[in-house]
């Protein structure tokens, strides 16, 4: 049986805050990925015992990745941006909307709860998940030692609103069935959504492909070489 390895935060039940914390590369063990299942380190790279996937110290190639989907994920926020995302309209008129002027439009039109929904999930969120997740890589990268709990908790943050990212293409969807109930009224969807439903994928894809276990590496050589 591999030792226990107690779970203590630096904020966290420690008996002594300034106890060296023991972590699972110190112990010995690796954690399967998928089930939580603890394995000796000798494990590592092999296949899990209890549910046969494979297991790894950190996820493979964890910054490489993360950058990959990240450029990605910047470079077609521009058109998904710039590009309209939608035309909606009826027989007689129709109109051509970016994500930008579809807020603005709803916003004058007297739909301030709508517009509100669509700006934090079409233009707060993603910024915010895309701005967080350079921050960290960079800083993992460089092996930042700075400030490594409240980058680990804005990881989470990241990750717990991953889940809500399909949210916006929601909003998009509600606003098609919305005009839809028009009978005369037509929703099409432009080439800006596409390019918006690829940055919220890649997105996901980045936040899956960064590893937080790296951010804490660099400060734990770092104590023991004091
Ligand atoms: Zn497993």
């Amino acid at each position: 049986m591999p030792p226990v390895v107690p779970a203590v935060t630096p904020h966290g039940t420690a008996v002594d805050d300034h106890a060296p914390v023991r972590t699972a590369a110190e112990a010995g063990v690796v954690e399967c990925m998928h089930c939580g299942a603890v394995h000796p380190a000798a494990v590592a790279e092999t296949a899990c015992g209890r549910c046969g996937a494979q297991v790894h110290a950190r996820k493979v190639a964890s910054i490489e990745r993360t950058w990959a989907f990240l450029i990605a994920a910047l470079i077609l926020y521009i058109p998904a941006n710039l590009l309209p995302i939608m035309t909606t309209g009826t027989l007689l008129s129709s109109q051509t909307n970016t994500i930008m002027s579809g807020v603005v439009y709803l916003w004058l039109d007297g739909s301030y709860f709508v517009a509100a929904v669509v700006f934090i999930a079409s233009i707060v969120v993603p910024v915010f998940k895309l701005a967080v997740l350079t921050m960290l890589v960079i800083t993992t990268q460089r092996r930042s030692t700075w400030r490594p709990y409240e980058r680990t908790r804005l990881y989470r943050m990241v990750e717990a609103v991953g889940r809500w990212s399909m949210v916006d293409i929601f909003v998009v969807a509600l606003l098609a069935s919305l005009v839809r109930l028009d009978a005369l009224a037509m929703v099409t969807p432009e080439p800006g959504a596409l390019a918006f439903g690829a940055v919220v994928v890649l997105t996901m894809f980045a936040s899956l492909s960064f590893d937080p276990r790296l951010i804490w590496d660099p400060v734990d050589t770092h104590d023991t070489t004091d």
